[in-house]
């Protein structure tokens, strides 16, 4: 990882610590025991005294803003994330068809983990561009949700790709149907985020490889689902 840029691996979620010369930014907030582990690892690389600026999300799923709340409170840090999510930060995204099941596994978890409904102090249209590490564009990649969007640092030619694919172990995928509110629109955002000039991609479901081998995955699957379109 380069030296300005964190992993912090959650048990389910994976999400990114920033720094730049205004001090830090996260990419997602984790779920549970991500503020253990997020101090843990601030600590790790004596970072722990520099502020949090502010909090990009990639979109609205509980999984990747349950903390959003806490750690702008905690941190003084505003919060950014794609418009097109408004509703699934303050938990009433209307959810239809298979993934009204995630809608459940939502509802139970916003009140088993006492979730705080919010608005984004900014709202994100698509190809916003965000003053932060050197310069990152919102590029809208939708499909997983309404809003689901990346973060692309064209100096560094790597994509934060949220929930754009899951990469486990030699293996990406789609991520699982349930979780997904319109489908069909994901190999488009698949091939939206390849058309970019990049050197890796930074997924937030991963195992632990480099960049450039979760881009060379996200090639793999882009090929798997355009052969079996032709
Ligand atoms: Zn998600």
């Amino acid at each position: 990882m380069a030296d300005d840029l964190i992993a912090v691996r959650a048990p389910v979620v994976t999400f990114y610590v920033l720094k730049d010369d205004a001090g830090l930014y996260l990419i997602d907030t984790g779920f549970l025991t991500a503020p253990r582990l997020l101090r843990r690892e601030l600590r790790r690389r004596g970072w722990e005294h520099l502020p949090i600026r502010g909090i990009l999300l990639t979109h609205g799923h509980l999984d990747h803003v349950l903390n959003a709340v806490p750690f702008a409170e905690k941190f003084g840090a505003w919060i950014a994330g794609p418009r097109a999510d408004a509703d699934h930060y303050l938990g009433r995204w209307p959810y239809r068809g298979i993934s009204r099941v995630t809608g459940v596994l939502e509802g139970v978890g916003r009140a088993l983990f006492r979730y705080r409904p919010f608005t984004p102090d900014r709202l994100l249209d698509p190809d916003a561009e965000l003053d932060v590490w050197g310069g990152l564009q919102a590029v809208h990649l939708p499909g997983h949700t309404a809003g689901h969007t990346g973060y692309y640092s064209p100096t560094r030619k790597l994509l934060f790709s949220g929930d754009l694919f899951n990469d486990q172990p030699g293996w990406p995928f789609r991520p699982p149907p349930i979780f997904n509110s319109f489908p069909k629109q994901i190999p488009g955002s698949i091939a939206k985020a390849l058309s970019l000039d990049l050197a890796g991609v930074l997924p937030a479901h991963c195992d632990d490889q480099p960049p450039a081998v979760h881009l060379a995955r996200l090639r793999r699957l882009h090929e798997r689902l355009t052969s079996r379109r032709r």
